[in-house]
Parts: C-alpha cells; sequence; structure tokens
C-alpha cells in the first residue's frame, strides 16, 4: 500500500490542508488503515470530486480508496453489477454500456467513484422519475470504526446513515447496483431558449413529462428584463429508430466529446482560449445566443448531455486565483419565490458566474443526511475571491433555512454549523447513530469538524 503526505483540497480548490494518504489495494489493507488511524481520525475519498472539505482529513488519515478499482461481477441478464467503491462511473459506463446497460443516476460528472456517488448520495437530471443514487444500490459492504465488515441493506438505520452521509459512518469497500436497459449510446435532446426565470421555470415545471432528463443552465449575469433567462436541456436515451443508417451497426459504442463540433455547449474554453480574455457576462451571452430557440430530436453522445462540466472553465482552473465555491440549495415546490428572490440577488451583485444549473426535484431518498427534497434546486459557481461573498452566502444560508430549504453538504465548503439543523432534521438521528458505531471518532474530516457532525 502506498503511504504519502499529501496537501489535498475539493474540486473547487479552497481551504487546502495536509493529511497522510493511504492507498489501499484490499480489504485488509483498508482495515488495517482504519484500526490505526490517530486521533485526528481517517476519512475514505475517492476522485475528489466534491466542491468542498468532505474528502479531506487536516492532521488526519485520508483513504484514496482508487486503488479498489474492480468491476467484480456483471448479470448482464438482470442488469446488476457488483463493484469495488473506486471503480469511477466512467469506467462502469466504458463497459456496461456496450451490454446495454446504463447507471439510473448520472451526476454531471462522470469522473466520480461509486463510493463517492453513495456517499454524497448524488443526483442527476432525472431526479423526478429516478431518485437519487443509493435508491438503485442494493447492498454494500461498509468496514466500521471497530474494523469489522458489515453487508449492509437499504430499510436498516446503517444503509440511511451511509447514504448521503459523506463518509462518516465508515468505508464502502464494494457495493450492488441495478442498472437501467437502454437500447443506443446516443441521447434524443429537446433544447429551448427562455427569455426570463418566470418562463424558464414556468417550461421546466411544465411540459416535461415526456422527458426522463431534464435541466437548465441559468445565465446569472442577465439583468433587467433578462434576469434568469436560460436555456433549458430535455432528453431521452435515443430509440434505435432516431439513429442514422451507419450508427445502427454499433447502437451501443461508448464515445466520449461532442458528436459535432456545432454540438459543443461552451465555446474553446482551453487555456488561451476564449475565457482568458472574455468576462463572465460575454461568456454567458455568447451561450445563450449559441443555442437554439427551439430545436428538438438532437442526437448528442452521453457525455455531452450528462457531464458539460467536466469541461466547464474550471475544470481547467481559470475564473479567479484562490478557487471557487458551489452554492447549491434545494427548496420546496411552495417557496419558489425563495429561488427567484436569490437569482435576482445573484443578478444585482453582478456575480461573475459561469454555471448556474437549475433542476426539479421529486421525493427525497433515505438518506438521513441526503440533499434532494422535492421542489426547485439552484446550484451556482462563484469565485472564492469575490468580495463580500461570505456574508452575502450567510444572507441566503438564512433564507434558504427560513423556506424549509437546504443547502448541499458535499458541494459544500462554508455553511456555519448552526444553520445545519434546521436544514437536515434527521441531523440528529445521524449523530447518535455515529456515537453508536464510531465512539471514538474514527470517521472525521474537515467538513464533520466545520460542522460538529
Ligand atoms: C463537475 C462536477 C459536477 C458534479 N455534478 C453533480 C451532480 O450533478 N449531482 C451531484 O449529486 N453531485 C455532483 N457533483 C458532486 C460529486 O458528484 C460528489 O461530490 C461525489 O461524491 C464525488 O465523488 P468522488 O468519488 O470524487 O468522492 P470525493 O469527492 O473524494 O468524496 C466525496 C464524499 O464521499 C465520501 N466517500 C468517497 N468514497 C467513499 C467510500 N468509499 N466510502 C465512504 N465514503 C466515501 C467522502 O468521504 C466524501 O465525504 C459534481 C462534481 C463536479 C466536480
Amino acid at each position: 500500500m502506498s503511504v504519502d503526505t499529501v496537501s489535498l483540497t475539493g474540486w473547487g480548490r479552497t481551504a487546502p490542508t495536509t493529511a497522510l494518504r493511504f492507498r489501499p489495494r484490499n480489504y485488509e489493507e483498508a482495515v488495517a488503515v482504519v484500526r490505526g488511524c490517530g486521533p485526528r481520525g481517517s476519512i475514505a475519498r475517492g476522485l475528489g470530486r466534491a466542491h468542498g472539505d468532505a474528502a479531506q482529513n487536516a492532521g488526519g488519515s485520508v483513504l484514496d480508496m482508487t486503488g479498489l478499482d474492480r468491476i467484480r461481477t456483471i448479470d448482464a441478464g438482470a442488469g446488476v453489477v457488483v463493484c469495488d467503491a473506486g471503480v469511477s462511473l466512467h469506467r462502469l459506463t466504458e463497459v456496461l454500456l456496450p451490454l446495454g446497460w446504463f447507471l439510473p443516476v448520472t451526476p454531471a460528472s462522470r469522473h466520480i467513484t461509486v463510493g463517492g456517488a453513495i456517499g454524497s448520495d448524488v443526483h442527476g437530471h432525472d431526479h423526478r422519475t429516478s431518485g437519487s443514487f443509493s435508491r438503485h444500490v442494493t447492498e454494500f459492504d461498509l468496514l466500521t470504526a471497530d474494523g469489522g465488515i458489515h453487508t449492509v441493506r437499504p430499510g436498516t438505520p446503517l444503509f440511511d446513515a451511509t447514504a448521503g452521509g459523506l463518509g462518516l459512518t465508515g468505508v464502502i469497500l464494494s457495493a450492488t447496483l441495478r442498472l437501467q436497459p437502454v437500447a443506443t449510446s446516443l441521447m434524443a435532446v429537446d433544447t429551448e431558449r427562455a427569455l426570463d426565470l418566470d418562463d424558464l421555470m414556468t417550461r421546466l415545471a411544465t411540459g416535461s413529462r415526456r422527458h426522463r432528463y431534464a435541466s437548465a443552465w441559468i445565465d446569472l449575469t442577465a439583468r433587467g428584463r433578462s434576469t434568469g433567462r436560460g436555456v433549458l436541456t430535455r432528453g431521452e436515451h435515443a430509440p434505435l429508430h432516431m439513429l442514422p443508417a451507419h450508427a445502427r451497426r454499433t447502437p451501443l459504442h461508448f464515445r466520449t466529446g461532442p458528436l459535432s463540433p456545432a454540438h459543443s455547449l461552451v465555446p474553446d474554453l482551453t487555456p488561451g482560449g476564449l475565457l482568458g480574455r472574455m468576462s463572465a457576462a460575454a461568456f454567458n451571452e455568447l451561450r445563450y445566443r449559441r443555442a437554439p430557440r427551439s430545436r428538438t430530436g438532437e442526437l448528442q453522445r452521453i457525455t455531452t448531455f450528462f457531464h458539460p462540466q467536466d469541461t466547464a472553465p474550471h475544470a481547467y482552473g481559470l475564473p479567479g486565483r484562490g478557487g471557487f465555491v458551489r452554492y447549491e440549495f434545494a427548496v420546496g415546490d411552495g417557496r419558489a419565490e425563495t429561488l427567484r428572490r436569490i437569482v435576482r440577488q445573484l443578478a444585482q451583485r453582478r456575480c461573475p458566474s459561469y454555471l448556474a444549473v437549475l433542476r426539479r426535484f421529486g421525493p427525497g431518498g433515505p438518506g438521513w443526511l441526503s440533499f434532494p427534497e422535492p421542489g426547485w434546486s439552484l446550484a451556482v459557481d462563484l469565485p472564492a475571491a469575490l468580495p463580500g461573498l461570505a456574508r452575502f452566502l450567510d444572507r441566503m444560508d438564512e433564507e434558504v433555512a427560513a423556506a424549509g430549504g437546504r443547502v448541499c453538504l458535499t458541494a459544500d465548503s462554508r455553511l456555519r454549523p448552526d444553520a445545519l439543523a434546521a436544514m437536515y432534521p434527521r441531523l440528529e438521528a445521524f449523530r447518535q447513530l455515529r456515537a453508536e458505531w464510531d465512539p471514538n471518532g474514527a470517521f472525521r474530516s474537515d467538513l464533520s469538524r466545520r460542522l460538529s457532525l
């Protein structure tokens, strides 16, 4: 097992801290790390795509799970896969898609691990119909603080605390996932532009029943009558008959990158490309104008449709030194006014945001600290160095909490602990379970210390 001392951050590249990193290659090595961890404890880490400090542990141990990356069995008849927790969703897609199977929940980055997907109980564009990731997990093996390995199934407190539990109940070693069948590896996509926030919300809330997947990009730099304008994208897995004749010979072929340059949502963003020279407002204007007013049935690759953020500006580290903060919150259907107010305030402050994604959520899952709840969710990336950002977001937290909403913990890097209890009503149950299973605090992270989890 390799061991080194490293400085780690989340994807937002704020608040680096140093930890002893272990990279176990089998269960026994993982058990040894947990048993041997010192008073600062240990935390599992996948591919480090959580934006904040959930997978960091200053002065303690971090278990880099990417060395446990075997796909153990695939039942290609029933659509079930058993794999190690360090396998990435990208790898699973590469292997499963040619067999006609696809993950039922796909977040906007495929470069995350199965352990990270359960630890954050990730959601995708299909939350209304599919729920979040853990709904499709039939069991996982969990290494707990006493060094024991337990097979954990849905309907148990340990499952509910671990789904979205940010690695604080133990280390997920492997998982069994249910898959969904698909006929092709392409998506049939409808795109439409919305003139302002009300237009966007109306379009997103209605007319989505035909589509399994839906989300919208908001131009947060637009102001006045255009405040909250955006582009709505909805899609389905393309049926075989939609494919051109040449593509029907290999309908399940998995390829990355756009089908054609015209399918790229964003212009050339590489260092030295457009972004270095453009303001967020100009960039967003260009992005809005490039989107079709209305287009139906466009064929796109899976990666173009689901993972545009994997090639978004900060993938290149461009917008702002000092990293960026992802502010992601959800409010219920009856609280859409809170969403409107927050969008208006972001626009008025001229926040230089390149990325703002609006989604609809369906019923929440069993995870005690899972983020989704029915209604609206908005995720915004903002430069961490923006003057006054901390106080501004504290005020947004208050608005969200007062509306009965919540901030997403895996994305978070700055929430205050006093805001947490109102947002997550099952927090006390989570703390009690941790006290029972991990009385000495073997599992800790920068986030757990910051939020007194
Ligand atoms: C570009 C981009 C787009 C994203 N889009 C979405 C989205 O659409 N929807 C969404 O829900 N999220 C989204 N995310 C967030 C991301 O999916 C989650 O943070 C996910 O948990 C990252 O997985 P990871 O393997 O990188 O885990 P890490 O970031 O390394 O860890 C995340 C959390 O999971 C825990 N964890 C990791 N592995 C294990 C394990 N084996 N056992 C127990 N706990 C573990 C860690 O302790 C930590 O608390 C996005 C992130 C990026 C960078």
